[in-house]
Order: structure tokens, then C-alpha cells, then sequence
């Protein structure tokens, strides 16, 4: 505990079934933003609200702080139903995208204002909290300065202060590095997590940009259209997408896909595609069983970058072996990303900087069946 007057109990937070809907502005259907979401916080964990633009991040995130009231569904902090009560009233501490501080007060005066609006706490025992939090957020020397004399990093440090001083149960978090630039936002997420080692508050923080998901949280949340995709680790949810949005959406270059349909050559099951008549690749028999594949099934193939290797024309060539014309050649210094043609669609191909194809070469690479992600045409995968 932070502060030792406010020991708090149970900071588990439970999301059950919170359904939020918006009337459109053309009083048409409803706009369903969150649809039906369950989402349990274990108490200290720093979960991440992942997904693309209007997916539903920001009106749970709103939902939780009590700023939206939900249209159905529970929010529970600790063995406390929390659904209703005011934001005032919850223990919690948000930290906005535009830091949203007041321009006319000093830092320490930022950081203290809203203790001395909701808590009795006395004037010293404001002024030791801000101390503190100013301490672990190393902005002791620009407490006396106004928002505008202090550069957006440390903007952003005395947001983060303002929240720690209210020893809130849970953090939330809305995208509170965007409006800072590259090399400060990277800054920003390592303190961010030393912040968290040090002060083990449960924390849910939304973003799009999944470096900052992927680095900085215990467990990622992928919502799409207000709907839950997948919770879990990041390494997990990296490995084991459970479905095509998940798997396009995790991964930077994104994973690569290509329709197939399961055919039948030469006595073995391969998966072949009308764009690229040269494509056939092997499908053991064990994995044709475990997923019920039959011949004529289309599947959608999934591959990472980072899965795919150049075959030297002149070694032994795995069976898996295919061609493919490359495109461009990106050089990103370690790394050379290939951009391949497979008939027409286009994937990228991570591989060491010393394998450097010309544009317009053919060559052949190959991935490993275990990196195969097979995914149905519903988008669901075929392979845990
Ligand atoms: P972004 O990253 O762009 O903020 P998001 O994932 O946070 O996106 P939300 O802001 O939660 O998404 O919005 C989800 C959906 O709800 C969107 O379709 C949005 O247009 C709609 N929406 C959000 N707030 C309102 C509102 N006050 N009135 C009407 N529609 C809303």
C-alpha cells in the first residue's frame, strides 16, 4: 500500500455481460459499442484494452470509471457491485490522452486538487502524498512550474502523479501516450510499467498501438465491434490467435493469408490456391484429422514473417519448398523484409540482412507445418 490510512481490500475488477448501445444520430439502429463483454481484472494486473478504432476500448474503459452509464450488465471492484455508483465514489484514477490538466495551477497544485475537493485529508497530509508521488514520478523539481513551462513527457508525469496521490484500487488508462512523440512515448511505457512494479495497482489501459500492448501488459484484451476476441498473455495471444482478426491484427508486419482448398494429389492432401497454380503445400494426414478437413474445404492459411525462410537454390529443399517472385526488398537494418508475390497476393517475409534476393527473382522458401495457422472461412481457427 501506498499510503497507509486507505487500506484497501480486494481490488479484483469483474466486467459481466456490460452491453453499452448509443442511439445513432439518425435515430436509425443503435450503435452496439461494447456487446456483451466479460472481462475479469485479477487484483495488481495491468490488462490492455486492444483494438482497432471504434471497437469499443474507450466506452469500457468509460463504463468502468462510471463516466457512461451501462444499458445492461455488472461492474464489480472486490466483493463491491459498483454499476452505479458515481465516479466520485469508486476509487479509481484516470488518466486522460490529453493529460487534461488545469493551466492556471502548478504542478503540485494539479496534483493535490482533487484530494482537497474529495477527501478530508489534511493540508499536510496532501502536501506528503504529492511529495511522494512527485518522488516516484521524478518531477520533484517542476512542482512550482505551470503546465505551460514543463515539456509533454513531464505533462505527462504529472498526470500520472495526479492519479497515484488519490491511491486509487484500479488505474485506468485512455491511449495516455498518444500525444507524445515516438521516442518519449517509448520512454513513457517503461515508466509506466516501473510505476506499476512499484505500486501494484490493478490497471486497465486502452490503446490501438500494440507495441504498448504487447510490452506492457500481463494480459491483452482484443475487442472488435464492441465484441471480445481473445484474453490472454501476450506471447499467448501471439501464438494461439484464435481467430483471423486476432491473428492479422497481433503482429507487426501482420501475419500473411492466403485462401486455399484442401485437394487430394498424388495420394497426399495438399492445399492449393487458383491464384498461384505452382502453390501445393503438404498437409500430414494427423493434421487433416484433427481439424475434420475434407477435400474441397476452403481453409485460409496464416504464416508470420518471421516463419518464412529463403531456401538457397543450391541446398536441399524441404518438401514444403514453394517459389515466389520478390517484389521489393526492405532493408531495416538486422532484418531485410521481402515482399513476395504468391500469384497475386501479396506477403512479407522476415529474414536475416544477408539473404538480399534481387527485385523480380524467383525463389523458393519455406515455412514449417508447425507455424501453419489454418483459420475456417467463418474465421475461426482450425488449429490450437
Ligand atoms: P477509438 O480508439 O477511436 O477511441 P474505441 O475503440 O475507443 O475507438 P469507442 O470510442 O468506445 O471506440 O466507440 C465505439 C463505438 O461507439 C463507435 O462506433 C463510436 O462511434 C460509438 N460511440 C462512442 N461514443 C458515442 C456517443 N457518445 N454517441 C454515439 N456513439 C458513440
Amino acid at each position: 500500500e501506498l499510503f497507509t490510512d486507505n487500506a484497501t481490500s480486494m481490488s479484483t475488477l469483474q466486467i459481466d455481460s456490460l452491453v453499452k448501445t448509443f442511439t445513432a444520430a439518425d435515430s436509425s439502429n443503435d450503435i452496439v459499442a461494447v456487446d456483451n463483454l466479460d472481462i475479469t481484472a485479477e487484483e495488481g494486473e495491468f490488462l490492455v484494452l486492444l483494438g482497432p478504432s471504434g471497437c469499443g476500448k474507450s466506452t469500457t474503459l468509460r463504463c468502468i470509471a462510471g463516466l457512461e452509464t451501462p444499458t445492461s450488465g455488472s461492474i464489480r471492484l472486490g466483493s463491491r457491485e459498483i454499476t452505479d455508483l458515481t465516479p466520485q465514489d469508486r476509487d479509481m484514477a484516470m488518466v486522460f490522452q490529453d493529460f487534461a490538466l488545469y493551466p492556471h495551477m502548478t504542478a503540485a497544485e494539479n496534483m493535490s486538487f482533487g484530494l482537497k475537493m474529495t477527501t478530508d485529508l489534511s493540508k499536510a497530509e496532501r502536501e506528503e502524498r504529492v511529495q511522494h508521488a512527485a518522488e516516484i514520478m521524478d518531477i520533484e523539481e517542476i512542482l512550482d512550474n505551470k503546465p505551460g513551462q514543463v515539456s509533454g513527457g513531464q505533462k505527462q508525469r504529472i498526470a500520472l502523479g495526479r492519479a497515484i496521490v488519490r491511491d486509487p484500487d484500479v488505474f485506468l488508462m485512455d491511449e495516455p501516450l498518444s500525444n507524445l512523440d515516438a521516442k518519449l512515448r517509448a520512454q513513457m511505457r517503461t515508466e509506466i510499467q516501473r510505476l506499476h512494479r512499484q505500486i501494484d495497482v490493478t490497471t486497465i489501459y486502452v490503446t490501438h498501438d500494440q507495441t504498448e500492448a504487447m510490452t506492457m501488459s500481463d494480459r491483452i484484451v482484443v475487442m472488435n465491434d464492441g465484441v471480445l476476441q481473445q484474453i490472454g498473455t501476450p506471447d499467448y495471444v501471439y501464438k494461439h490467435p484464435t481467430n483471423q482478426f486476432v491473428a492479422g491484427f497481433i503482429g507487426e508486419p501482420s501475419m500473411n493469408f492466403l485462401q486455399t482448398t484442401v485437394s487430394s494429389v498424388d495420394g497426399t492432401y495438399r492445399l492449393t490456391t487458383d491464384t498461384d497454380t505452382s502453390f501445393s503445400y503438404p498437409l500430414e494426414e494427423q493434421v487433416v484429422e484433427r481439424c475434420d478437413l475434407s477435400e474441397g474445404d476452403s481453409v485460409t492459411i496464416g504464416v508470420r514473417p518471421e516463419s518464412i525462410r529463403v531456401v538457397p537454390t543450391d541446398s536441399d529443399q524441404p518438401a514444403y519448398t514453394q517459389t515466389a517472385v520478390v517484389d521489393v526488398v526492405e532493408p531495416m537494418g538486422s532484418d531485410n523484409f521481402l515482399y513476395l508475390l504468391i500469384g497475386d497476393t501479396s506477403w512479407t517475409a522476415r529474414v536475416d540482412g544477408d539473404v538480399d534476393p534481387d527485385d523480380g527473382e524467383t525463389i523458393s522458401y519455406a515455412f514449417d507445418p508447425a507455424d501453419l495457422h489454418l483459420f475456417l472461412p467463418d474465421g475461426t481457427t482450425v488449429k490450437s
